[in-house]
């Protein structure tokens, strides 16, 4: 009889207290954040509000300073030894970030491999499939971005906008049950930006994935977000549906924020 469950959804990814400092830098302070299965966040800001930090925590790239990190119930950070939180080793850090995938603004594709190796080397290496079931998967996802017929290019014949589009396949490949986008367009030409944006859309319509989105296109942020969390000087200083967040902001520091991209 139950129509709607969504009181029983636990967050998928949780960020409970979590501050990081660089040096003297406080660049996170005490943030809590939750993340709920299939939910798309988009997370904007000023430059230096944090945003990226945010992400590199979750990707074990940076460690929080304090607080903690959940990933589907289980602590990222640290390990549970009778009832008591230590600092986790590298295995643990390793499965818990496995169901997570990540798209950096630099797509980082390897040069001397194909787009299909490119795609199918991780799931190989890290999730023991064969060669053949990996280069199946990654055919499906390449054709998933539009770019089945490269398979056997280098990343250096093909335009910004593609091998972004490869980069984001080749997260896929890896079935993540969150996908990370930390402004994947900030580095492209103008005329690829679109394509990029419309697949990252095409792929938040299609899945059951949530997604974290780091990304100063405003309008594209309206269109696949759920929820926006405004971050500013290392705190979430405001969060909401879009039509709340673009159309009625409550801070001065958000409605100034907005105005620049007016
Ligand atoms: P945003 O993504 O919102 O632009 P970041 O999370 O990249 O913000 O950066 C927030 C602050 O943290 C900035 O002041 C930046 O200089 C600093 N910072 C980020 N990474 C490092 C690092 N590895 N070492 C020192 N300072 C850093």
């Amino acid at each position: 009889m139950s129509q709607t469950n969504s009181e029983a959804k636990t967050a998928f990814v949780r960020y409970r207290g979590v501050s990081k400092s660089f040096g003297d830098n406080e660049v996170l302070k005490e943030v809590d954040f939750d993340l709920m299965p299939g939910e798309r966040v988009a997370i904007i800001g000023p430059s230096g509000s944090g945003k990226t930090t945010m992400a590199r925590l979750l990707m074990t790239l940076e460690e929080p300073t304090s607080g903690t990190i959940e990933v589907d119930g289980q602590h990222l950070w640290h390990k549970e030894v009778k009832g008591k939180l230590v600092k986790a080793d590298e295995k643990h850090l390793h499965q818990v970030r496995g169901d997570i995938g990540m798209v950096f603004q630099h797509f980082n594709l390897f040069p001397h491999m194909t787009i299909l190796r490119n795609c199918t080397e991780a799931p190989i290496k890290v999730l023991d499939l064969s060669k053949k079931e990996a280069e199946e998967r990654a055919m499906e996802m390449l054709d998933k971005v539009g770019l089945a017929d490269k398979a056997k290019d280098y990343p250096a014949s093909l335009s910004g906008g593609q091998q972004q589009r490869v980069a984001i396949a080749r997260a896929l490949v890896m079935r993540p049950k969150v996908m990370l986008f930390d402004e994947p367009t900030s580095a492209l030409d103008p005329e690829t930006v679109g394509e990029v944006l419309q697949v990252i859309k095409d792929i938040a319509k299609s899945g059951e994935m949530a997604m974290m989105l780091i990304t100063h296109e405003m309008s594209f942020a309206r269109d696949v977000a759920d929820r926006v969390c405004f971050f500013d000087n290392g705190t979430i200083q405001e969060q909401g549906p879009p039509s709340k967040i673009f159309s009625d902001p409550e801070t001065d520091r958000l409605r100034e924020f907005l105005s620049r991209f007016d």
